[in-house]
This record gives structure tokens, sequence and C-alpha cells, in this order.
């Protein structure tokens, strides 16, 4: 049973040899907070939890070692069979991953595929661990004597500055790094020297198949991906009628014993909903449509920001117009799938039919994408909700990846391998469909252009001018601390216009 939520989607945890308390944090996403305290011989830490209700769950004790785990794992089957013959099994993801914290020491995060960020402390030492893709974003603070760590950078927003550490520093925020995607920070709370070891790395080899293989293997890995992520429960599909999203709703909708959820958002100037239309239908999902007006797709500009905490106005356009369908799906919290971050292995992006280019696209943007938060949970949890990707599944990720780019563009098609994966699951019009992106296919990336232009942005600079807009609102919302409504949007945007006026003339 997957229920709909992980026991946590996130945290906050200070670790001190001499006590102390947490700052009082702010997060963005929504969930019920509980508190966590442990006092050692050598040690305090304490834990302020986001959870949707069994914060007990989310972490676990075993032989002076204790793990803070907010995420979830898509390989507990494997996992279990690393135990000990007659062990009963673990009944959470924490308590599974301290068991084999006991045997494999921090090894035990190059085991893992799942989406979580970790905290395990013991005698005198600081494990901190990321998913492969750092899809649940961490953050740390460390001094010697004190390790403070986060889900959200907006969290140690007040914590005392801290020392250097092999990791990205946060804009505004002295000593305070965002842990890499795919790595283990081994920290000596002591001296808070702090030694990184990578669990996860893109793979650079590309792998040759026969078309049936390719496409076998694909197929396998996305189906696997699926299951892992909908065990039990309803999942909620965000979808848009392109390929990659429509390749989840299927997929989940054909092991479902009840039909799926299927929900797509479109905006008073553009919408893709015919074509979703057509995927639901076929699937049978109940589907949802939801219409945002343009002048409140934009006024989620700083929700975007604040749940992202993403400097990159390119990613920020693609994050916005699904954080203004996160905070309105509303009800309970649903467990959602997306069929994001397909393109970013396969090139989809690219629109290019020239293999080394589609390869040197794909290579750059699986160098690039750590620290752009774009997988973030907090993006849906602003509305209450637990988001999960498919396509970014280790699993997943390490098969499209690695196949040749022929396998990828092939045919006159872009992503053929997975296009032809679903050729016999989903209409033939929605298997050759022409890539449309969310922030295009919403009108996104016109009506914040557009935005900027009528503000007096210069129309060859209304890039920088975005840039600018997303830096100044993460200034007002991460550094400062601001809350996204307060964000005077107007003034944020005129400034950045004026900004670039001023410089162009
Ligand atoms: P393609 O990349 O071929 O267009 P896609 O539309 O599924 O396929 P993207 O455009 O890359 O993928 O969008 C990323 C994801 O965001 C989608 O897979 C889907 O989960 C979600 N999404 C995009 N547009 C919408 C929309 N209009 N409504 C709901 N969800 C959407
Ligand atoms: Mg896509
Ligand atoms: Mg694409
Ligand atoms: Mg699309």
């Amino acid at each position: 049973m997957t229920p709909n939520s992980p026991a946590a989607i996130g945290f906050l945890t200070e670790l001190r040899q001499d006590g102390g308390h947490v700052p009082a944090p702010t997060f963005a996403a929504r969930a019920s907070r509980a508190t966590w305290h442990e006092r050692t011989a050598d040690r305090t830490l304490h834990a302020v939890l986001l959870h949707s209700g069994a914060p007990d769950e989310a972490c676990a004790r075993a032989r002076g070692r204790t793990l803070v785990f907010a995420g979830e794992l898509y390989n507990r089957d494997e996992l279990h069979r690393l135990l000990p013959p007659g062990r009963a099994l673990p009944g959470n993801d924490a308590a599974l991953v301290i068991a084999l914290f006991g045997v494999y020491d921090l090894h035990v995060f190059r085991l893992l595929n799942g989406r979580f960020a970790a905290l395990v402390t013991e005698s005198g030492r600081a494990v901190l661990a990321t998913d492969h893709a750092g899809s649940v974003p961490l953050y740390v603070s460390v001094a010697p004597g004190r390790v403070l760590a986060a889900t959200e950078a907006k969290a140690l927003r007040n914590a005392p500055a801290g020392r250097p550490v092999p990791a990205r520093p946060v804009r505004g925020l002295p000593g305070t790094h965002q842990v890499p995607a795919g790595t283990v920070l081994d920290i000596e709370v002591a001296t808070g020297k702090c030694v990184p070891h990578r669990t996860w790395a893109p793979p650079l080899a590309r792998r040759i198949l026969p078309e049936e293989e390719a496409v076998d293997a694909v197929r396998r890995a996305v189906e696997r991906a699926v299951r892992t992520r909908t065990a039990g429960g309803t999942p909620l599909v965000v979808l848009s009628g392109g390929i990659d999203s429509s390749t989840v709703a299927a997929l989940a909708a054909r092991r479902a014993a009840r039909p799926v959820d299927t929900v797509s958002m479109g905006t008073d100037e553009a919408d893709e909903f015919p074509q979703a239309r057509v995927v639901a239908r076929h699937v049978g999902s109940a589907h949802r449509e939801i219409t945002v007006p343009t002048t409140e797709l934009l006024r989620r500009l700083p929700h975007t920001v604040w749940a992202a905490e993403c400097l990159d106005p390119d990613i920020v356009e693609y994050l916005l117009p699904l954080t203004a369908l996160y905070v309105r799906i509303g009800g309970p919290g649903r467990r959602v799938l997306t069929g994001y971050g397909a393109d970013i292995p396969l090139g989809g992006m690219h629109r290019e039919n020239r293999l080394p280019r589609l390869d040197t696209a794909v290579c750059h943007d699986m160098e690039t994408f750590d620290g752009l938060n774009e997988m973030t949970p907090t993006l849906s949890a602003v509305g209450g909700h637990w988001s999960t990707h498919p396509y970014w599944d280790r699993d997943v990720l390490d098969v499209l990846v690695s196949l040749e780019a022929g396998l990828k563009h092939r045919h006159g098609q872009d992503k053929w391998v997975l296009r032809a994966a679903m050729s016999d699951v989903l209409p033939h019009e929605v298997v050759v469909r022409p890539k449309l992106g969310v922030h295009e296919g919403s009108g996104t990336s016109s009506s914040f252009s557009r935005l900027l232009a009528d503000a007096g942005a210069p129309p060859d600079r209304v890039r920088q001018a975005k840039r600018l807009v997303v830096r100044e609102i993460f200034d007002q919302v991460v550094v400062g601390g601001r809350h996204p409504d307060d964000v005077a949007l107007d003034a944020v945007v005129e400034l950045a216009a004026s900004r670039l006026t001023g410089a162009a003339r």
C-alpha cells in the first residue's frame, strides 16, 4: 500500500553537541508539523517534520543511530532482499534505510531508488543524503559542533553563518549550501569537517540496442516506475495530452482497479484541453479541466519561486503553470503523478534531428539539472499534495539517458523510443503528437513576456528582465522570508523593466 503521501515530505533538523534549539523555521510546503527531540550522551537532535499524519514513521532509531527521512523509496522489494533472512520486514522506509545503514554504512545510499532527503546521526557524525536526482532539495549549514539541515533553504535563513562545505552556496544566505544531487555528505560534527561522496552520476556512455529491445526496456522501466508510485489509492495524473503525461496516465490506468483521476490546466489564453480529453476518454479516467485566468497565473510567480527556490527564469516558467494548477486542485492531499522531465534524457525540448546536437543537449542538460529544483515536491506541497515523477525514477533515467541518440530521434520523430513503446497503448494521434512545452501550451511564456513588455522592458531584453524578476522575488521570499502573497509583483516587474531600460540608454 502506497499512501497518498510519505510519512514526511520535508524537515528541518538541528544537531548540536551542546544543546541549543531550532530557530522557528518557515516552509512553503503546506503540511502538519511535528517536532521530534532526542538527547544522547554526546548530542541533541531537534527535528521539525512536515508530515501528513504519521511523523513517527519518518524517524527511525537503531544501535545508537537515528535517521530522519523525508520522501519515499521505489525499490523496497529489492532492498528487502538485502536484509538477513528470517528477519521481520521493516514497516516503513525509515526503518528499512536504518537497518541497511547498519550493514552498508553510507553506501546504503548507493542502493536506494527513491525521492528523498535524509539525515543519519551517530556518535560525533552527521550523514546527509539526497536521492540520485536531488529531487527533494536539501540544504545545510555547518559549524564546529553544529549541523543544521532542511529541505527548504528559507528554513535556514535565521541560521548562524556556517563554514564553507563542498556544496553549492545559496544566494543571499551566507554559509547555507545545497547538497548536490546523488550525494552523501559525511560530516564530523565536532570540527564541521565534511567529506562528499557521489552516489549516482548520469551515464555518459550510450547503449546500442535493436529497436525492439530498446522499446521493451523503456516500456518495462516506465511501467515499473508508475507501478511503484501508485500501489494502492487512486493517483491523480496531471495530464496535458502530450506523449509524456499520456503515457503515465495510460500505464497508471492499466494497473488500477478503479479509474484514475486526471486533471488538465489551461488559461483564458491557451490550453491543451481537446488533446487531453482524447487521452482521458481513452484511458477512462475521471477527468477535470481547470482554467486559470492569466492574471491569476502571473500572480503565482512569487509562489513558484517560493516553492522551488529557483533562480532560473526558464525553469520558473515551466513550473509556474503547474504551481497555479496545484493550488487550484483543492480537496484532501493527493498523490500526483506527472510526465515531467521525460524531455531531459530524451532530448525532447530540442526539436533537433542532428544526432550530435541531440546528444550534446542531453549531456548538457544532465550535467546542469542539479540545483534547479525542477522536481521538488514543494511545488505541489504548496497546494497540500505530494508529487512524483516516473521519468526521473533512477532506473528509468539510467535507461533513457544511456540509449544512443539514434533511438531518441528516429524515423523523423523526436522521443521515438517512448512513442514506439506506447504505440499499442495510446491512440495513434497521441503517439505522434508533436511536443508542446507546458509553458507554451498554457501561454505562460507569452503572458510573462507581455507583462514585462507592458512595463517597458526593451523587446530584446525580456529574458534578462525575467531573470531580474525571478531574482528579486527570490531575494524577498527565500532570503527575506516574506510570504509570496505579500510580494508586490507589479513593483518588482517595473523595477526590472526600468533597470533594463536605464541600462539600454
Ligand atoms: P510533451 O513533452 O511531449 O509535450 P507532456 O506535455 O506530457 O509531453 P511537458 O510538456 O514536458 O510534457 O510537460 C511536463 C509535464 O507537466 C507533463 O508531462 C504533465 O504532467 C504536466 N503538464 C504539462 N502541461 C499540462 C497541462 N496543461 N495540464 C496539466 N498538466 C500539464
Ligand atoms: Mg514532456
Ligand atoms: Mg520535450
Ligand atoms: Mg507538453
